[in-house]
Order: C-alpha cells, then sequence, then structure tokens
C-alpha cells in the first residue's frame, strides 16, 4: 500500500483529533477514510452501553492500557454467530464496515441470535496500518507474528499427534486465540465471519470457506453474491497467488487440494480437534467459517470497500438462515 503523503496527512488531521489519545493521527493513519481507534471504539461500546451485551478486554497493551483488543458478546449463549476482523492492521474495511452497521447485529441479537464480535482483532497495527502487531514488515518472514496465529493449538501437518507449534509468538496472540477457544465452549460457532482484504489485490475479491460444510454451503456462494452486487468484481475460477484453485470465487481447498490448514483463527473455529497443554480434545468445530478477502484497490477506495464488507454484515440475518449445523 502506498504510504499516504504528509499533505494528505494533514488534510485528514481535524481539530478534535489533536485531543489525548488520538496523537498518533499525526502518523496519518486515517487518511485513506479509516475512522480512528477511538471512534471505532466508542461505537462498538455502545453494544455494551446502550443494548446490553457483554464488553471483555482481551489483551490490553500494558505499555498503552487504552489500546486492547475486545470482545463484544450477546448476553444469550449458545449456538452462535462470530464476526471477526482487523486480524491484519492494512485492512481497515472490517472493522469500519462492522461499527457501520451495528444495527444489525443489535437487531439480531433482539430476535435471540447468540453472537460473538471481536471487531478490531489487531489495533496496534491498525493504528500503524502495519500488517503486524510487533513490526512495519507485511512479510511474515522477516519477523512478524499474526495475532490470530493458533498453530500451538492446532495438530500438526504429518500426522496430527502433536501441536504444529510449541507456543504461541506473542502475548496478544495468545490472549486472543485462548479467549476464541474458551468462549467457543459456550457460543460454539456455527457461522464465522472473518472480515479481511487483500492488500496486494488491485482487482478481484474471492473467499476462502472452511468448516464442516465447506464443500456444500450455501453461506459462501451467497457471500459472493452479496459482493459482487455492491460492485466488486470476483475472480471467479483460476488460482490464488498462493496457487488455490477458485471455483466460483470460493477457495475450499489449499494449493494440494486438501482442506485448508493455515494455522489461522479460522483454521481454529473450523477445528475438530485442538491441542490444549499437550493434550488432544474436541475444538471448535464450526459449520461454516467463511474468510472474506476484498480488493484493497492499492489503499484508494476507502468507502467502496466498506460498502462492499458492509453488505456481508448488514445480509448477517440471512446468511445466518442459511447456515446450519449439520449437514
Ligand atoms: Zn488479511
Amino acid at each position: 500500500m502506498r504510504a499516504p503523503s504528509l499533505v494528505v496527512a494533514l488534510l485528514a488531521l481535524g481539530p478534535a483529533t489533536t485531543r489525548a489519545g488520538e496523537a498518533t493521527t499525526v502518523d496519518g493513519y486515517t487518511a485513506d477514510g479509516r475512522a480512528s481507534y477511538a471512534q471505532l471504539s466508542q461505537r462498538y461500546q455502545s453494544l455494551a452501553t446502550e443494548h446490553g451485551w457483554v464488553q471483555e478486554t482481551i489483551y490490553a497493551y500494558p505499555d498503552d492500557p487504552d489500546l486492547a483488543i475486545r470482545a463484544w458478546r450477546t448476553p444469550a449463549r449458545g449456538e452462535a454467530l462470530w464476526i471477526i476482523a482487523g486480524i491484519h492492521g492494512e485492512e481497515p474495511a472490517g472493522p469500519n464496515a462492522i461499527a457501520g452497521n451495528l444495527t444489525t447485529l443489535v437487531r439480531m441479537a433482539k430476535d435471540g441470535v447468540p453472537m460473538v464480535v471481536i471487531p478490531l482483532a489487531n489495533p496496534k497495527a491498525y493504528r500503524s496500518n502495519w500488517r503486524y502487531p510487533n513490526t512495519p514488515e507485511r512479510d511474515w518472514r522477516k519477523g512478524g507474528y499474526s495475532v490470530g496465529d493458533a498453530e500451538y493449538l492446532l495438530p500438526d501437518l504429518d500426522k496430527g499427534t502433536q501441536p504444529r507449534a510449541a507456543a504461541p509468538p506473542g502475548p496478544e496472540t495468545q490472549a486472543l486465540t485462548q479467549y476464541v477457544l474458551q468462549i467457543a465452549a459456550t457460543y460454539p460457532p456455527r457461522l464465522v465471519l472473518d472480515l479481511h482484504e487483500d492488500e496486494l489485490s488491485t482487482e478481484c475479491g474471492y473467499i476462502y470457506a472452511q468448516g464442516s460444510r465447506q464443500d456444500d454451503d450455501p453461506v459462501g456462494a451467497e457471500v459472493i453474491r452479496l459482493l459482487e452486487t455492491t460492485g466488486i468484481p470476483i475472480r471467479r475460477s483460476g488460482g490464488t497467488r498462493f496457487g488455490e484453485s477458485i471455483a466460483g470465487g470460493v477457495i475450499n481447498r489449499d494449493d494440494s487440494g486438501l482442506p485448508i490448514r493455515d494455522g489461522s483463527i479460522d483454521e481454529l473455529l473450523a477445528s475438530p480437534r485442538v491441542f490444549v497443554d499437550g493434550v488432544q480434545r474436541p475444538g471448535p468445530s464450526a459449520a461454516t467459517v467463511i474468510v472474506v478477502e476484498t480488493p484493497a484497490f492499492a489503499g484508494s477506495q476507502f468507502a467502496l470497500r466498506v460498502a462492499a464488507q458492509g453488505a456481508v454484515v448488514q445480509n448477517a440475518p440471512a446468511l445466518w438462515r442459511l447456515s446450519t449445523t449439520t449437514d
């Protein structure tokens, strides 16, 4: 993504942004049109203060206690809709789309749908427009780690008899993945929507589908249809740059034709088995996990990107109805 120029950054800097807690705005991370961390937090918090949802702090940064990964869940427990966004800090459309469509989620909660929402999973990187929380490098081979890296909880790729990694790569990663595992016990994921952007794509969107229904899932096709109605071009066939095949805009196998095992929080939510303290036990086993990947157009067209992801959030009730526990 292009770095915003200083002029653009200054133009985007309104007088209100100089108040305490917003000092990092001078770095220009809101220049692409995204709401500030404080603005997003305030909107998400309305779920708790105005609508009675449970707000939980998953991880607060010790050197900056205002900066925290938070979750909001409905008081009603049970088979749930999970919505996650902002795993990668340079993919702001999802967190902003959720903030702009909270009324849909509030309505669903009133209709009795249990929900867990983690709308800004990587606030530190969001504030820096970085991908990872610990480095501006977007290449993971240069030391960056994902806040959603769940490999230490997932079976190894060979025999599946031990954890894939010895330990979580960072403190926020540990907190987030532990939280997900713990909450999944009382809010078993039936449908997971994880909103990403493909920051290298200037052309087409696509989605990943995981979970026990990955081969027969009407939700994926509907998400693709929704993205298309907002004007996002879809890569319907061919392959990704990672060698995965795309069918109808949906990727549900890796480059070897096996189920996707990328070590992500999405794999964790879909996984039938996990390792806790070295002991194998049943995993969250979500029926449907959809990872939405819309093009980031090199950091431009922010309104279109938010509208595309907003269409997914607005239609969460219909996607929920399409999803089922068993196939
Ligand atoms: Zn991403």
